[in-house]
């Protein structure tokens, strides 16, 4: 078996913080790609996951490997306890209450669908409202669109500003009696700009509006705490905070799920079926029907040890330093315009170059071993508000270097000569 654990107390910490044996951590990072050393700059996308996280999927492949809450052996134990545990991990990790308000998902887009299909249906009315911003990802548009066709419900967009920031005073204008849900982004991904959550939070909730937030950008750079921000919801996806794809999280106020019809029937959400009538287990399994991603859940458990050891405060400072010196690094190159100029960012940094075609700069940067995104990054409003279809997106982890972003800054600078 694999023996790297992510609660090991060698792993860095917080007091210990050094980037080099963090990077150590990722075997990812390690390889060579078109002849140069990887540099990942894609993880708004999808983040490398520790040696710590690989055993832990692996390891429960090899030993406890088994069905959950059904089988009365011991593999079946002990994956039922790995599975729990995983999810009592990632309650203390964001606050909750109680474990209960934890439900394992496919990602950030699952957990949306849940809550529109679900919660959304039950409350929205012909006529009603639904807030979203202008810089939402596809997955915080489409799902509310969808319902909002269903039901003869209507959306409202808070605009940006030219920094790419909401504009407050036109949400307070967009809150009314009419107003059912407000969806938004905890962090853009396209832009990186940092929503200021917890204000707009307390200003729908003095209308008793609950508030989803789509946390899949704000999670990976900062603590977050549902119960001090008092969320409704808060949606993240486990392959952007260094787990594994297919799994992820829909943190829930209890009563709310509570009051939630489910949203998928089969196994496990149940507690007696005749064929007259089936009457529903209590969340979390209520909203959990049929085998879920166990080892996915496990591996998303050892990622949220890992980076509790790490300490989401310390990864926070670090990512800050980064980029203020990224956004500094890329302002030397003139003809490269930064997209998404607020003060308060974090993760990502779009630009574009006039004259240039960000695709044939996207190939020329992957033939440096330099891994960024191109493209609309599934946020096509918030590009279209700036008149573009596309950007070059570098998106930073806490394993990124200093060192990494001045060869993204002279391969740039090289492509230009
Ligand atoms: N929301 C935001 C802000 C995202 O950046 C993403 C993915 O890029 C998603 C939602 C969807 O995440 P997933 O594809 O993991 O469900």
């Amino acid at each position: 078996f694999l023996t790297a654990n992510c609660s090991n107390p060698e792993l860095p910490t917080m007091e210990n913080w050094d980037i080099q044996s963090i990077r150590r951590d990722f075997p990812a990072l390690q390889q060579m790609v078109n002849g140069r050393p990887l540099i990942w700059l894609d993880n708004a996308a999808t983040t490398h996951k520790p040696q710590c996280v690989i055993a832990a999927v692996a390891n429960f492949y090899a030993k406890d490997n088994s069905n959950v809450h059904r089988g009365a052996h011991t593999l079946a134990k002990r994956a039922t306890d790995a599975y729990e545990g995983a999810r009592e991990k990632i309650q203390r990790f964001i606050g909750a209450e109680s474990a209960e308000e934890i439900i394992f998902v496919r990602g950030a887009t699952e957990a949306i669908n849940l809550v529109a299909q679900s919660y959304g249906r039950m409350v929205v009315r012909p006529g009603d409202e639904i807030i979203l911003s202008n810089l939402e990802h596809h997955a915080n548009i489409v799902p509310w669109q969808q319902l909002c066709d269903e039901k003869g419900a209507s959306l409202k967009v808070i605009p940006l500003n030219d920094n790419g920031e909401i504009i407050l005073e036109e949400y307070t204008k967009l809150l009314n009696s009419k107003t059912r849900l407000v969806a938004i982004s905890h962090v853009s991904n396209s832009l990186g700009t940092v929503v200021p959550i917890k204000v707009m939070i307390d200003m729908a909730h003095v209308l008793g509006v609950p508030v989803l937030v789509d946390g899949a950008q704000g999670i990976p750079h900062f603590k977050v705490d549902v119960k001090s921000l008092d969320v409704d919801f808060y949606a993240f996806s486990g392959h952007k905070l260094f787990g594994p794809t297919g799994i992820g999280i829909l943190y829930a106020k209890k009563t709310l799920l509570e009051s939630m019809p489910p949203w998928q029937g089969g196994g496990n959400m149940i507690k007696t079926v005749t064929f007259e009538q089936t009457t529903y287990n209590s969340p979390p399994n209520k909203f959990e029907a049929g085998t879920g991603h166990i080892a996915g859940a496990v591996g998303l458990g050892a990622a949220v040890d890992y980076l509790t050891r790490l300490g989401p405060e310390q990864v926070e400072i670090y990512e800050q330093k980064l980029m203020a010196y990224a956004r500094n690094a890329l302002s030397t190159i003139p003809q490269l315009r930064q997209v998404g100029t607020s003060a308060h960012k974090a993760g990502v940094l779009s630009f574009v170059i006039p004259g240039v075609s960000s695709e044939r700069l996207g190939e020329y940067l992957d033939h440096q071993g330099i891994a960024v995104r191109v493209g609309h990054h599934c946020s096509q409003p918030s590009l279209r508000h700036f008149g573009l279809d596309s950007t070059i997106r570098s998106s930073l982890a806490l394993y990124n270097t200093f060192t990494e972003i001045d060869q993204l800054v002279l391969a740039v600078e090289k492509y230009l000569c």
